[in-house]
Protein backbone atom coordinates (compact mmCIF):
# COMPACT_ATOMS: atom_id res chain seq x y z
CA UNK A 1 0.00 0.00 0.00
CA UNK A 2 0.94 3.61 -0.95
CA UNK A 3 1.46 5.50 2.27
CA UNK A 4 -0.60 8.22 0.51
CA UNK A 5 -3.64 5.50 -0.34
CA UNK A 6 -4.15 5.71 4.12
CA UNK A 7 -7.63 7.50 4.41
CA UNK A 8 -8.17 10.69 6.32
CA UNK A 9 -8.89 9.95 9.31
CA UNK A 10 -5.82 8.27 9.27
CA UNK A 11 -3.93 11.01 8.91
CA UNK A 12 -5.51 13.01 11.16
CA UNK A 13 -3.17 14.20 14.29
CA UNK A 14 -5.43 16.60 17.07
CA UNK A 15 -4.94 19.99 16.87
CA UNK A 16 -3.61 19.57 13.31
CA UNK A 17 -5.15 22.52 10.73
CA UNK A 18 -5.26 23.38 7.26
CA UNK A 19 -5.79 26.75 7.29
CA UNK A 20 -4.99 29.95 10.05
CA UNK A 21 -7.08 32.61 10.91
CA UNK A 22 -6.91 35.73 12.90
CA UNK A 23 -6.94 35.22 16.46
CA UNK A 24 -10.08 37.34 17.07
CA UNK A 25 -11.86 35.00 14.58
CA UNK A 26 -12.11 32.17 17.17
CA UNK A 27 -14.00 34.77 19.94
CA UNK A 28 -16.91 34.37 17.96
CA UNK A 29 -19.94 33.63 20.14
CA UNK A 30 -23.66 32.37 19.39
CA UNK A 31 -26.57 34.78 20.14
CA UNK A 32 -28.26 31.61 21.63
CA UNK A 33 -26.51 28.77 23.11
CA UNK A 34 -29.61 26.59 21.63
CA UNK A 35 -27.75 26.00 18.11
CA UNK A 36 -24.31 24.74 19.44
CA UNK A 37 -23.29 21.00 18.84
CA UNK A 38 -22.69 19.44 22.07
CA UNK A 39 -19.78 17.75 21.00
CA UNK A 40 -17.65 18.85 18.67
CA UNK A 41 -17.73 17.65 14.93
CA UNK A 42 -15.71 14.16 14.45
CA UNK A 43 -13.70 15.96 11.48
CA UNK A 44 -10.09 14.49 10.98
CA UNK A 45 -7.68 17.30 11.40
CA UNK A 46 -5.08 17.58 8.74
CA UNK A 47 -2.81 20.02 6.85
CA UNK A 48 -3.93 21.83 4.01
CA UNK A 49 -1.26 19.34 1.90
CA UNK A 50 -2.89 16.35 3.18
CA UNK A 51 -6.28 17.81 2.48
CA UNK A 52 -5.18 18.15 -1.47
CA UNK A 53 -3.39 14.79 -1.59
CA UNK A 54 -5.89 13.51 -0.29
CA UNK A 55 -8.63 15.06 -3.10
CA UNK A 56 -6.17 14.50 -5.68
CA UNK A 57 -5.05 11.00 -4.93
CA UNK A 58 -9.01 9.95 -4.77
CA UNK A 59 -9.85 11.44 -7.74
CA UNK A 60 -6.72 9.95 -9.64
CA UNK A 61 -8.88 6.00 -8.52
CA UNK A 62 -11.79 7.43 -10.57
CA UNK A 63 -12.60 6.76 -14.36
CA UNK A 64 -14.20 9.24 -16.09
CA UNK A 65 -14.91 10.91 -19.44
CA UNK A 66 -11.86 12.86 -18.55
CA UNK A 67 -9.26 10.39 -18.26
CA UNK A 68 -10.44 7.95 -21.51
CA UNK A 69 -13.51 6.63 -23.40
CA UNK A 70 -16.34 5.81 -22.10
CA UNK A 71 -18.80 3.51 -24.16
CA UNK A 72 -21.41 2.99 -21.64
CA UNK A 73 -24.73 2.44 -23.76
CA UNK A 74 -28.15 4.39 -22.89
CA UNK A 75 -25.99 6.67 -21.11
CA UNK A 76 -24.18 9.06 -23.25
CA UNK A 77 -21.00 9.63 -21.55
CA UNK A 78 -19.86 12.27 -24.40
CA UNK A 79 -16.74 14.58 -24.00
CA UNK A 80 -18.12 18.07 -22.24
CA UNK A 81 -16.31 20.97 -23.62
CA UNK A 82 -14.45 22.78 -20.96
CA UNK A 83 -16.16 26.33 -22.11
CA UNK A 84 -19.37 25.12 -20.81
CA UNK A 85 -17.75 25.06 -17.05
CA UNK A 86 -16.43 28.21 -17.75
CA UNK A 87 -19.36 29.86 -18.69
CA UNK A 88 -21.32 28.25 -16.13
CA UNK A 89 -18.60 29.42 -13.79
CA UNK A 90 -19.71 33.40 -14.11
CA UNK A 91 -23.06 32.57 -12.57
CA UNK A 92 -22.31 30.94 -9.57
CA UNK A 93 -23.31 33.89 -7.59
CA UNK A 94 -27.02 34.51 -8.82
CA UNK A 95 -29.64 33.43 -6.52
CA UNK A 96 -33.54 32.51 -7.41
CA UNK A 97 -35.48 35.36 -5.28
CA UNK A 98 -32.61 38.13 -6.77
CA UNK A 99 -35.11 40.51 -8.17
CA UNK A 100 -35.88 39.81 -11.59
CA UNK A 101 -34.61 43.00 -12.94
CA UNK A 102 -31.51 41.57 -12.11
CA UNK A 103 -31.71 38.14 -13.53
CA UNK A 104 -32.89 39.07 -17.42
CA UNK A 105 -29.77 37.36 -18.98
CA UNK A 106 -30.85 34.58 -17.05
CA UNK A 107 -34.75 34.69 -18.40
CA UNK A 108 -33.08 35.06 -22.09
CA UNK A 109 -31.46 31.55 -21.69
CA UNK A 110 -34.64 29.84 -20.35
CA UNK A 111 -36.78 31.34 -23.55
CA UNK A 112 -33.88 30.37 -25.61
CA UNK A 113 -33.64 27.30 -24.78
CA UNK A 114 -37.27 26.83 -25.02
CA UNK A 115 -37.56 27.89 -28.65
CA UNK A 116 -34.20 25.86 -29.21
CA UNK A 117 -36.22 22.55 -27.92
CA UNK A 118 -38.99 23.40 -29.14
CA UNK A 119 -37.36 23.55 -32.88
CA UNK A 120 -35.27 20.28 -32.18
CA UNK A 121 -38.04 18.19 -30.96
CA UNK A 122 -40.87 19.57 -32.61
CA UNK A 123 -42.98 20.21 -29.45
CA UNK A 124 -44.47 23.45 -28.61
CA UNK A 125 -43.59 24.76 -25.17
CA UNK A 126 -40.93 22.99 -22.61
CA UNK A 127 -40.74 23.03 -18.67
CA UNK A 128 -37.33 22.86 -17.62
CA UNK A 129 -38.67 22.33 -13.77
CA UNK A 130 -37.81 18.36 -13.56
CA UNK A 131 -33.66 17.28 -12.76
CA UNK A 132 -33.13 14.21 -14.10
CA UNK A 133 -34.59 12.47 -16.57
CA UNK A 134 -36.64 9.86 -14.59
CA UNK A 135 -37.87 13.25 -12.66
CA UNK A 136 -38.93 14.51 -16.48
CA UNK A 137 -40.97 11.23 -17.13
CA UNK A 138 -42.59 11.42 -13.83
CA UNK A 139 -43.58 14.98 -14.93
CA UNK A 140 -44.73 13.95 -18.16
CA UNK A 141 -46.96 11.29 -17.23
CA UNK A 142 -48.35 13.42 -14.53
CA UNK A 143 -49.40 16.04 -17.60
CA UNK A 144 -50.99 12.98 -19.54
CA UNK A 145 -52.94 11.78 -16.56
CA UNK A 146 -53.64 15.71 -15.76
CA UNK A 147 -55.11 15.73 -19.50
CA UNK A 148 -57.97 12.74 -19.30
CA UNK A 149 -58.80 13.83 -16.04
CA UNK A 150 -59.14 17.59 -17.06
CA UNK A 151 -61.96 15.89 -19.98
CA UNK A 152 -63.26 13.59 -18.10
CA UNK A 153 -61.74 10.69 -18.86
CA UNK A 154 -60.32 8.98 -15.43
CA UNK A 155 -60.85 5.62 -16.46
CA UNK A 156 -57.22 5.95 -18.27
CA UNK A 157 -55.54 4.24 -15.80
CA UNK A 158 -53.05 2.07 -17.83
CA UNK A 159 -49.76 2.80 -19.42
CA UNK A 160 -47.93 0.75 -21.91
CA UNK A 161 -44.69 0.40 -22.00
CA UNK A 162 -42.71 -2.29 -24.05
CA UNK A 163 -40.48 -4.92 -22.80
CA UNK A 164 -36.96 -2.97 -24.40
CA UNK A 165 -37.55 0.28 -22.21
CA UNK A 166 -35.70 1.72 -19.44
CA UNK A 167 -36.43 0.65 -16.22
CA UNK A 168 -37.26 4.19 -15.11
CA UNK A 169 -40.47 4.25 -17.72
CA UNK A 170 -42.18 1.29 -15.64
CA UNK A 171 -40.78 2.97 -12.03
CA UNK A 172 -42.07 6.46 -12.84
CA UNK A 173 -45.58 5.30 -14.32
CA UNK A 174 -45.93 2.69 -11.11
CA UNK A 175 -44.68 6.41 -8.45
CA UNK A 176 -47.58 8.33 -10.96
CA UNK A 177 -50.29 5.85 -9.94
CA UNK A 178 -50.76 4.10 -13.77
CA UNK A 179 -50.53 0.27 -14.01
CA UNK A 180 -48.15 -0.87 -16.08
CA UNK A 181 -48.97 -2.94 -19.46
CA UNK A 182 -45.98 -4.46 -21.24
CA UNK A 183 -45.48 -4.97 -25.13
CA UNK A 184 -43.29 -6.92 -26.87
CA UNK A 185 -41.22 -6.39 -28.87
CA UNK A 186 -40.31 -9.14 -32.03
CA UNK A 187 -37.22 -10.77 -32.87
CA UNK A 188 -36.13 -7.94 -34.81
CA UNK A 189 -35.84 -6.33 -31.90
CA UNK A 190 -39.07 -3.66 -32.47
CA UNK A 191 -42.46 -3.20 -30.50
CA UNK A 192 -44.98 -5.83 -32.10
CA UNK A 193 -47.70 -3.99 -33.27
CA UNK A 194 -49.72 -6.88 -33.38
CA UNK A 195 -48.96 -7.66 -29.84
CA UNK A 196 -49.61 -3.88 -29.04
CA UNK A 197 -53.70 -4.09 -30.99
CA UNK A 198 -55.43 -6.03 -28.15
CA UNK A 199 -54.15 -4.07 -25.45
CA UNK A 200 -55.48 -0.58 -26.51
CA UNK A 201 -58.79 0.46 -25.29
CA UNK A 202 -60.80 3.20 -23.44
CA UNK A 203 -58.22 2.34 -20.06
CA UNK A 204 -55.37 3.27 -21.54
CA UNK A 205 -54.02 6.72 -20.70
CA UNK A 206 -51.08 6.08 -23.43
CA UNK A 207 -48.00 4.39 -24.58
CA UNK A 208 -44.09 5.47 -23.31
CA UNK A 209 -41.89 4.97 -25.94
CA UNK A 210 -37.96 5.13 -27.03
CA UNK A 211 -37.22 5.89 -30.49
CA UNK A 212 -34.29 5.13 -30.99
CA UNK A 213 -35.12 2.12 -28.56
CA UNK A 214 -32.79 0.85 -25.71
CA UNK A 215 -31.10 -1.26 -28.45
CA UNK A 216 -30.33 1.83 -30.47
CA UNK A 217 -33.11 0.52 -33.78
CA UNK A 218 -35.61 3.02 -34.63
CA UNK A 219 -39.05 1.81 -34.35
CA UNK A 220 -40.25 2.07 -37.92
CA UNK A 221 -43.74 1.28 -37.02
CA UNK A 222 -43.75 4.79 -35.43
CA UNK A 223 -46.29 6.07 -37.39
CA UNK A 224 -48.71 3.42 -36.97
CA UNK A 225 -48.19 2.88 -33.59
CA UNK A 226 -49.18 6.93 -33.14
CA UNK A 227 -52.51 6.41 -35.17
CA UNK A 228 -53.24 3.03 -32.86
CA UNK A 229 -52.33 4.88 -29.83
CA UNK A 230 -54.40 8.34 -30.65
CA UNK A 231 -57.49 6.49 -31.97
CA UNK A 232 -58.50 4.51 -28.74
CA UNK A 233 -57.75 8.22 -27.23
CA UNK A 234 -54.76 7.57 -25.76
CA UNK A 235 -51.54 9.74 -25.88
CA UNK A 236 -47.64 9.00 -26.45
CA UNK A 237 -44.95 9.76 -24.28
CA UNK A 238 -41.34 10.18 -25.64
CA UNK A 239 -38.26 9.16 -23.69
CA UNK A 240 -35.68 11.37 -25.41
CA UNK A 241 -32.95 10.68 -23.03
CA UNK A 242 -30.62 9.83 -25.95
CA UNK A 243 -31.62 11.83 -28.41
CA UNK A 244 -28.21 12.30 -29.98
CA UNK A 245 -28.94 10.16 -33.02
CA UNK A 246 -32.10 12.29 -34.08
CA UNK A 247 -30.43 15.52 -33.87
CA UNK A 248 -31.55 17.64 -37.12
CA UNK A 249 -33.14 14.41 -38.38
CA UNK A 250 -36.30 13.87 -37.21
CA UNK A 251 -38.32 15.22 -34.84
CA UNK A 252 -40.76 13.39 -32.41
CA UNK A 253 -43.59 15.80 -32.72
CA UNK A 254 -43.17 14.72 -36.16
CA UNK A 255 -43.13 11.46 -35.31
CA UNK A 256 -46.97 11.98 -33.18
CA UNK A 257 -45.63 12.18 -29.89
CA UNK A 258 -47.83 14.23 -27.79
CA UNK A 259 -45.31 14.78 -24.58
CA UNK A 260 -41.77 13.96 -24.25
CA UNK A 261 -38.51 14.22 -21.90
CA UNK A 262 -34.88 15.36 -22.89
CA UNK A 263 -31.67 14.79 -20.61
CA UNK A 264 -29.88 17.68 -21.21
CA UNK A 265 -27.01 15.77 -19.12
CA UNK A 266 -26.45 13.54 -21.65
CA UNK A 267 -27.42 14.54 -25.31
CA UNK A 268 -26.13 18.20 -24.62
CA UNK A 269 -23.41 17.73 -22.49
CA UNK A 270 -22.84 18.41 -18.64
CA UNK A 271 -20.66 15.52 -16.66
CA UNK A 272 -22.99 13.58 -15.28
CA UNK A 273 -21.55 10.54 -13.37
CA UNK A 274 -22.15 9.44 -9.96
CA UNK A 275 -25.97 10.58 -10.44
CA UNK A 276 -25.83 13.75 -11.02
CA UNK A 277 -26.96 16.96 -11.67
CA UNK A 278 -29.07 16.38 -14.72
CA UNK A 279 -31.90 18.28 -15.96
CA UNK A 280 -34.95 16.58 -17.57
CA UNK A 281 -36.92 19.62 -19.31
CA UNK A 282 -40.43 18.46 -20.32
CA UNK A 283 -41.68 19.53 -23.85
CA UNK A 284 -45.43 18.97 -25.04
CA UNK A 285 -47.77 19.13 -28.26
CA UNK A 286 -50.30 22.07 -28.48
CA UNK A 287 -52.80 20.57 -27.29
CA UNK A 288 -51.07 20.45 -23.77
CA UNK A 289 -49.74 23.60 -23.35
CA UNK A 290 -52.37 24.86 -20.41
CA UNK A 291 -51.80 22.57 -18.67
CA UNK A 292 -47.69 22.38 -18.93
CA UNK A 293 -47.60 25.30 -16.00
CA UNK A 294 -49.24 22.49 -13.18
CA UNK A 295 -46.70 20.13 -12.34
CA UNK A 296 -44.62 21.77 -9.68
CA UNK A 297 -41.98 18.91 -9.22
CA UNK A 298 -39.19 21.32 -8.20
CA UNK A 299 -38.46 24.32 -6.41
CA UNK A 300 -37.84 27.36 -8.35
CA UNK A 301 -36.36 27.08 -11.64
CA UNK A 302 -35.08 23.43 -12.07
CA UNK A 303 -31.30 23.34 -12.54
CA UNK A 304 -30.06 25.99 -13.81
CA UNK A 305 -26.68 24.79 -14.31
CA UNK A 306 -27.39 22.25 -16.65
CA UNK A 307 -29.53 24.25 -18.44
CA UNK A 308 -26.76 27.31 -19.26
CA UNK A 309 -24.64 24.41 -20.27
CA UNK A 310 -26.89 22.97 -22.94
CA UNK A 311 -27.68 26.62 -24.21
CA UNK A 312 -23.58 27.25 -24.70
CA UNK A 313 -23.08 23.27 -26.49
CA UNK A 314 -26.27 24.24 -28.68
CA UNK A 315 -25.23 27.29 -29.81
CA UNK A 316 -21.16 26.76 -29.74
CA UNK A 317 -22.21 23.80 -31.98
CA UNK A 318 -25.15 25.79 -34.32
CA UNK A 319 -27.61 25.01 -36.79
CA UNK A 320 -25.25 22.47 -39.21
CA UNK A 321 -22.83 21.07 -36.35
CA UNK A 322 -25.96 19.73 -34.64
CA UNK A 323 -27.05 17.73 -37.37
CA UNK A 324 -23.61 16.68 -37.62
CA UNK A 325 -23.62 15.01 -34.36
CA UNK A 326 -26.52 12.97 -34.58
CA UNK A 327 -25.06 11.63 -37.61
CA UNK A 328 -21.49 10.85 -35.72
CA UNK A 329 -22.66 9.72 -32.77
CA UNK A 330 -24.11 6.96 -35.70
CA UNK A 331 -21.51 6.56 -37.77
CA UNK A 332 -19.61 6.09 -34.88
CA UNK A 333 -21.46 2.72 -33.47
CA UNK A 334 -21.93 1.42 -36.56
CA UNK A 335 -18.54 1.37 -37.15
CA UNK A 336 -17.93 -0.29 -33.65
CA UNK A 337 -20.60 -3.02 -34.78
CA UNK A 338 -19.16 -4.06 -37.80
CA UNK A 339 -15.66 -3.85 -36.66
CA UNK A 340 -16.22 -6.26 -33.45
CA UNK A 341 -19.14 -8.54 -35.28
CA UNK A 342 -16.31 -11.29 -36.01
CA UNK A 343 -15.28 -11.47 -32.12
CA UNK A 344 -18.70 -10.73 -30.54
CA UNK A 345 -22.32 -11.92 -31.24
CA UNK A 346 -24.44 -9.90 -32.81
CA UNK A 347 -27.80 -10.17 -32.05
CA UNK A 348 -29.07 -8.05 -34.17
CA UNK A 349 -27.80 -7.24 -37.39
CA UNK A 350 -29.73 -4.40 -38.62
CA UNK A 351 -27.87 -0.96 -39.16
CA UNK A 352 -28.20 1.16 -35.70
CA UNK A 353 -28.49 4.33 -34.09
CA UNK A 354 -26.45 5.53 -31.15
CA UNK A 355 -25.86 2.65 -29.63
CA UNK A 356 -25.93 -1.47 -30.47
CA UNK A 357 -25.60 -4.66 -28.10
CA UNK A 358 -23.59 -7.37 -28.63
CA UNK A 359 -24.53 -10.92 -26.36
CA UNK A 360 -21.01 -11.74 -25.31
CA UNK A 361 -18.22 -13.40 -26.87
CA UNK A 362 -18.68 -15.60 -29.83
CA UNK A 363 -16.07 -18.07 -28.38
CA UNK A 364 -16.45 -17.27 -24.87
CA UNK A 365 -15.74 -20.72 -23.16
CA UNK A 366 -15.92 -19.44 -19.29
CA UNK A 367 -15.78 -15.82 -20.19
CA UNK A 368 -18.26 -13.54 -19.01
CA UNK A 369 -19.58 -10.54 -20.22
CA UNK A 370 -18.86 -9.62 -16.84
CA UNK A 371 -15.02 -10.88 -17.55
CA UNK A 372 -14.62 -8.78 -20.78
CA UNK A 373 -15.77 -5.27 -18.93
CA UNK A 374 -13.63 -6.03 -16.15
CA UNK A 375 -10.54 -6.56 -18.74
CA UNK A 376 -11.37 -3.40 -20.41
CA UNK A 377 -10.38 -1.35 -17.52
CA UNK A 378 -6.96 -2.81 -17.53
CA UNK A 379 -6.99 -1.60 -21.24
CA UNK A 380 -7.97 1.88 -19.69
CA UNK A 381 -11.06 1.67 -20.80
CA UNK A 382 -14.64 2.07 -19.12
CA UNK A 383 -16.83 -0.64 -19.58
CA UNK A 384 -19.96 -0.72 -21.82
CA UNK A 385 -23.36 -1.05 -19.71
CA UNK A 386 -23.83 -5.04 -19.37
CA UNK A 387 -26.61 -6.98 -18.33
CA UNK A 388 -28.78 -4.68 -19.90
CA UNK A 389 -30.98 -4.51 -21.94
CA UNK A 390 -32.43 -8.19 -19.98
CA UNK A 391 -33.25 -9.53 -23.32
CA UNK A 392 -30.13 -10.75 -23.68
CA UNK A 393 -28.16 -13.20 -21.18
CA UNK A 394 -24.73 -11.64 -21.90
CA UNK A 395 -25.56 -7.86 -22.70
CA UNK A 396 -22.71 -5.47 -23.17
CA UNK A 397 -24.25 -1.92 -24.43
CA UNK A 398 -22.04 -0.33 -26.67
CA UNK A 399 -22.26 3.84 -27.26
CA UNK A 400 -19.46 5.82 -28.44
CA UNK A 401 -20.85 8.97 -28.87
CA UNK A 402 -20.31 11.51 -31.49
CA UNK A 403 -17.10 13.45 -29.73
CA UNK A 404 -14.36 10.49 -29.86
CA UNK A 405 -12.06 10.49 -32.84
CA UNK A 406 -10.90 7.38 -35.59
CA UNK A 407 -8.56 7.00 -33.23
CA UNK A 408 -9.69 6.47 -30.21
CA UNK A 409 -12.28 3.78 -31.35
CA UNK A 410 -9.80 1.93 -33.56
CA UNK A 411 -7.72 1.55 -30.35
CA UNK A 412 -11.34 0.41 -28.60
CA UNK A 413 -11.68 -2.01 -31.36
CA UNK A 414 -8.00 -3.17 -31.17
CA UNK A 415 -8.43 -3.90 -27.03
CA UNK A 416 -11.77 -5.77 -27.68
CA UNK A 417 -10.52 -8.30 -30.56
CA UNK A 418 -7.49 -8.82 -28.03
CA UNK A 419 -9.49 -9.28 -25.20
CA UNK A 420 -11.75 -11.83 -27.75
CA UNK A 421 -8.44 -13.86 -28.27
CA UNK A 422 -7.26 -14.01 -24.41
CA UNK A 423 -10.75 -15.45 -23.60
CA UNK A 424 -9.57 -18.47 -25.70
CA UNK A 425 -5.91 -18.52 -24.94
CA UNK A 426 -5.89 -17.12 -21.32
CA UNK A 427 -9.17 -17.59 -19.89
CA UNK A 428 -7.83 -16.62 -16.05
CA UNK A 429 -6.37 -13.42 -17.09
CA UNK A 430 -10.08 -12.26 -17.63
CA UNK A 431 -11.42 -14.17 -14.66
CA UNK A 432 -9.31 -12.35 -12.29
CA UNK A 433 -9.27 -9.19 -13.82
CA UNK A 434 -8.73 -6.19 -13.04
CA UNK A 435 -4.94 -6.07 -12.44
CA UNK A 436 -3.82 -2.75 -12.66
CA UNK A 437 -6.49 -0.40 -11.03
CA UNK A 438 -6.57 0.40 -7.28
CA UNK A 439 -9.44 -2.05 -6.58
CA UNK A 440 -9.71 -5.34 -8.13
CA UNK A 441 -12.68 -7.58 -8.37
CA UNK A 442 -14.82 -7.57 -5.36
CA UNK A 443 -17.32 -9.50 -4.00
CA UNK A 444 -20.14 -7.94 -6.18
CA UNK A 445 -23.17 -9.06 -4.43
CA UNK A 446 -21.58 -8.01 -1.26
CA UNK A 447 -20.70 -4.59 -2.61
CA UNK A 448 -24.11 -4.25 -3.63
CA UNK A 449 -25.87 -5.35 -0.48
CA UNK A 450 -23.12 -4.34 2.19
CA UNK A 451 -21.36 -1.24 0.87
CA UNK A 452 -18.76 0.31 3.33
CA UNK A 453 -19.84 4.00 2.53
CA UNK A 454 -18.26 5.65 6.03
CA UNK A 455 -15.32 5.25 8.19
CA UNK A 456 -16.32 4.57 11.64
CA UNK A 457 -13.45 5.27 14.46
CA UNK A 458 -12.65 2.47 16.81
C1 LIG B 1 -30.69 7.70 -18.68
C2 LIG B 1 -32.02 7.33 -19.16
C3 LIG B 1 -33.17 7.62 -18.40
C4 LIG B 1 -33.10 8.18 -16.99
O1 LIG B 1 -32.44 9.41 -16.86
P1 LIG B 1 -31.91 9.89 -15.43
O2 LIG B 1 -31.44 11.28 -15.64
O3 LIG B 1 -30.81 8.95 -15.05
O4 LIG B 1 -33.05 9.81 -14.46
C5 LIG B 1 -34.39 7.32 -18.94
N1 LIG B 1 -34.51 6.74 -20.15
C6 LIG B 1 -33.43 6.43 -20.90
C7 LIG B 1 -33.64 5.79 -22.24
C8 LIG B 1 -32.15 6.70 -20.43
O5 LIG B 1 -31.08 6.38 -21.17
Amino acid sequence: MRYYDKLIFELSRPGRSAFSLPSEAGSFKPTSGSIWRETPLDLPEVSEPDVVRHYTNLSQMNFGVDTGFYPLGSCTMKYNPKINEEIVSQFNGIHPLQPASTTEGVKAVYDFMDKALAEITGMKHFTFLPCAGAHGELTGLMLIREYHMSRGDSARTKIIVPDSAHGTNPASAAVCGLDVVVVKSRPDGLVDVEDLKPLLGPDIAGIMMTNPNTLGLFERDIKEIAELVHGCGGLLYYDGANMNPLLGVVRPGDMGFDVMHLNLHKTFSTPHGGGGPGSGPVGVSERLVHLLDKPRVSGFHGNFGVILRACAYILSLGRENIKLAGRLSTLAANYIKESLKDSFKLPIESVCKHEFVFDGLREAGEVTTLDVAKRLLDYGFHAPTIYFPLLFHQALMIEPTETESLQTLDEFIDVMHTIAKEASATPDLLKTAPHNTPIGRPDETTAARQPVLKYSRQ
